[in-house]
């Protein structure tokens, strides 16, 4: 049944620090950014909590910047900002080509970079082109800044390494090398949860992670290996569906999953040969 939202009580914050001393000390809170996965929650009535911490009026969790080589992306970065912003576009184009295909222009323009990743989905769009990227999540509470590299931050189904007192404040991309490549596969070409979605890098050591097909996103290390030492695609494709754990459930079915992502990661390999940079 919906959550009465007339029960439900919001704090609203004007700074950073008043947010992080709220979440210390009248906790349990919930942060809330977008509301996009929230509301789906608060209307399904599978959302508990009653006290929502309402982080839009935090300026320090805004804006993409760049800080010496490292991109740096505000927590409440908007799929449309994402899109927009020349520096992303320049330096991480799979992240534009994954906010693109996230939702629709309405979830695009209220969804959070930040609430993709704290969400923890692992169909999450966003998750492994940051797992390529070898994004760190910028992590504070009222104690002080902690840098999670991506691959520590989830710890199992729907879990990460966040506290209850801490929130994203931004998520940091240093320079990828080598061409990017990003391909989303659903139900339909918009509005559609991932079936499977894959993110990579053809450099030297190739990168690839994937989503939907593990109970978090995943990078695959040993079919990584076999492209980086010259194996066959063939080889590789074995390696890559021994190595991931899909299972069967209401979007698709593990052998499918399975198939799919040698296929993708077939035309991944296919349709960088040969092309530098990215
Ligand atoms: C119709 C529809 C279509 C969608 N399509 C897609 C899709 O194609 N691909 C996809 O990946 N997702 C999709 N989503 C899911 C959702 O839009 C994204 O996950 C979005 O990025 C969530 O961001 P938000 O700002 O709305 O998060 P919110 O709903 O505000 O929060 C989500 C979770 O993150 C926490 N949180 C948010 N910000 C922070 C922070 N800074 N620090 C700590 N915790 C935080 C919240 O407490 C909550 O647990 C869809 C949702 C809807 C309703």
């Amino acid at each position: 049944m919906a959550t009465a939202l007339s029960r439900l009580a919001l704090l609203q914050p004007r700074s950073l620090i008043e947010a992080l001393r709220l979440l210390r000390d009248e906790g349990p809170l919930v942060p809330l950014a977008g509301c996009t996965d929230l509301y789906v929650g608060l209307h399904f009535g599978t959302i508990p909590e009653k006290r929502f911490l309402d982080l839009s009026g935090l300026s320090a969790l805004r804006g993409i910047r760049l800080r010496s080589d490292t991109l740096v992306i505000g927590a409440l970065a908007t799929y449309t900002e994402l899109i927009r912003s020349p520096l992303v576009r320049r330096r991480l184009p799979i992240l534009v080509e994954a906010a693109r295909q996230v939702g629709s222009p309405q979830i695009q323009n209220r969804g959070t970079i930040g609430g993709n990743v704290a969400n923890a989905s692992p169909a999450g769009d966003t998750l492994p082109v940051l797992a390529t990227a070898e994004a760190v999540i910028v992590i504070r509470s009222v104690d002080g800044e902690r840098r999670v590299p991506f691959d520590s931050f989830y710890t199992g189904y729907r879990r990460t390494a966040m506290r209850r007192d801490e929130l994203i404040v931004a998520i940091e991309v240093p320079p990828v090398e080598g061409r990017q490549w990003f391909r989303k596969v659903g139900t339909r070409a918009a509005q559609a949860i991932s079936k499977i979605v894959i993110a990579a890098v053809r450099a030297p050591l190739p990168r690839i992670a994937l989503g939907s097909v593990a109970p978090t996103v995943v990078r695959v290390p040993c079919t990584e290996a076999v492209l980086a030492r010259g194996g066959t695609i063939t080889e590789a494709q074995a390696t890559l569906m021994d190595e991931i754990q899909p299972i069967d459930d209401v979007r698709s079915t593990a052998e499918y999953r399975r198939r799919v992502s040698a296929n993708l990661l077939a035309q991944f390999w296919s349709e960088t040969a040969g092309r530098a940079g990215r």
